[in-house]
């Protein structure tokens, strides 16, 4: 529990699992995240550690509750789509641009050249868009933007900073403003 929807949770649980050669999957739900994972008990150890050791700027972890799963097995760690049940998760708040993403919107060379709604999973709106939870993007106000292809694909792929960056949005397909 904590907040953990919208800030590359996910893909930062992915990443540390898929280091490990952990299997099992990762979604949100109402509580926040829930990850099931199959390996041997001190891999699972310091899997955790790392979930907290290593995690991403906007995350805020509040408590990890194990529980041991009845047999199951998996052939891959994956990310899996949100459950939607009792809604207890926090939100994170708006945040600034972060400077990864203010360099490309100065670059001339950037997709995001020289785009006003910039932003990534470390950075940009997250309250302010939200209509229900989970953070997912059919419940923001971005859900009338469709993603153009180039942005689908970063949207899609687990280790590309803009993983389920829900408010993800480029000078092709997203919000336009005017002076
Ligand atoms: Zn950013
Ligand atoms: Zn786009």
């Amino acid at each position: 529990m904590g907040i953990v929807q919208g800030v590359g949770f996910r893909p930062h649980v992915y990443h540390i699992a898929k280091t490990l050669g952990l299997r099992g999957e990762v979604s949100n739900d109402g509580q926040g995240a829930l990850i099931k994972v199959v390996g041997d008990r001190s891999t699972i150890d310091t899997f955790i550690d790392k979930i907290h050791s290593e995690r991403p700027p906007l995350a805020q972890i509040e408590t990890i509750t194990r529980h041991p799963l009845p047999q199951t097995d998996f052939s891959d760690f994956i990310i899996t789509s949100s459950i939607t049940n009792t809604v207890r998760t926090k939100i994170a708040p708006d945040a600034a641009t972060c400077p990864t993403c203010k360099n490309e919107i100065f670059d001339p060379l950037s997709c995001w050249y020289p785009y006003p709604f910039t932003n990534c999973t470390h950075c940009g709106p997250r309250l302010s868009i939200i209509k229900k939870l989970p953070y997912d993007r059919q419940n923001t106000s971005m859900a009338n933007f469709n993603l153009c292809p180039e942005c689908q694909q970063d949207y899609s792929e687990p280790l590309n900073r803009r993983f389920h960056a829900q408010p993800t949005a480029c000078h092709v397909c997203g919000q336009k403003a005017w002076l």
